[in-house]
């Protein structure tokens, strides 16, 4: 199936590894034009380099921190400037930090607002003006399985990404009449750093072994194991594209059947 991305400009935050970095790459590989960015230099430069090698594409990178809306911005500008426009944005961030009620004062709870759900806002934001004046785009927002089943341990996670899988639902309405769709991508337990950290704490809290955690995590899954990346980036490339042209407004779970929610 052609995708329909050829040629297509598509931005994608928080790729210089993980999620992120596997949606770039299916883009990359379906012939859109990517432009990554992610708070590390010079590691997104790196990895856009690997992405060139990879599918050939043409890629461009930028430093820039989610929660920093002049960098957004620049970003954005440095892409319409290399690119001539926009027509796809994947809102995503590092996530916040693990921990129960408890763990968290005031400092915590905005940090965590800032990094999740006002970034979005603010990505969001700063691609519309280009967007409408191609006379459409794709967005997409990557959340978690905690939009539909809070996990314990994940407190700030389910309460930001919440608001984040709202904001895609209301602005999705919003947008149609204009030709942009937002969806909403949901990853379960992916093999990335991200997984693994979080696999380590729990290793540390409990005391077993952090094999143990992993195996005990995968066998929660019905297909037993993580997802990779590119499985993930499948889902981002098909919702970006035009194969998804009659979508939008809704969530995409990508987790190997491992959550029981009916919708
Ligand atoms: P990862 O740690 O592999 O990669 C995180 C990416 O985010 C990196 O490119 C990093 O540079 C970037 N980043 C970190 N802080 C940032 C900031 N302030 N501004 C912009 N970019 C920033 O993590 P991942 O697994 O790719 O996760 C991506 C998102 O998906 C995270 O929010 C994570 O919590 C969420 N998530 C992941 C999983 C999973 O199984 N991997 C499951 C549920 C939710």
């Amino acid at each position: 199936m052609d995708l329909g991305l050829k040629g297509k400009s598509i931005m994608v935050a928080a790729a210089s590894r993980g999620l992120g970095y596997g949606i770039a790459r299916q883009v990359a590989k379906a012939g859109a034009r990517v432009s990554i960015a992610a708070p590390t230099e010079p590691r997104i430069h790196e990895s856009a380099q690997r992405l060139r090698e990879e599918s050939g594409a043409e890629v461009i990178s930028c430093a820039f921190d989610a929660r920093d809306e002049a960098s957004i911005r620049q970003w954005r500008d440095t892409t319409v400037a290399q690119f001539g426009g926009i027509d796809g944005l994947v809102v995503n961030a590092g996530g916040p930090p693990a921990g129960i009620f408890d763990d968290f004062d005031d400092g915590a709870w905005q940090g965590a607002f800032e990094l999740t759900l006002l970034s979005s806002v603010r990505m969001v934001r700063s691609v519309l003006p280009s967007m409408r004046e191609r006379g459409g785009g794709a967005i997409v927002t990557v959340t978690s399985s905690s939009v539909k089943e809070p996990i314990d341990m994940l407190l700030l996670s389910n309460v930001m990404r919440s608001g984040v899988t709202s904001l895609a639902k209301s602005l999705s309405h919003q947008l149609a009449p204009e030709g942009i769709r937002v969806n909403n991508l949901v990853p379960g337990a992916i093999n990335t750093d991200r997984l693994k950290g979080l696999m380590q704490t729990q290793s540390e809290r409990t005391g077993a072994s952090f094999e143990e955690i992993s195996q005990a995590r995968a066998a929660t899954v019905p297909m037993g194991r993580f997802g990779e990346p590119d499985e993930f980036g499948k889902a981002g490339a098909f919702l970006l594209s035009d194969a998804a042209a009659y979508i939008t407004g809704e969530t995409l779970v990508v987790d190997g059947g491992a959550m029981k929610t009916v919708w």
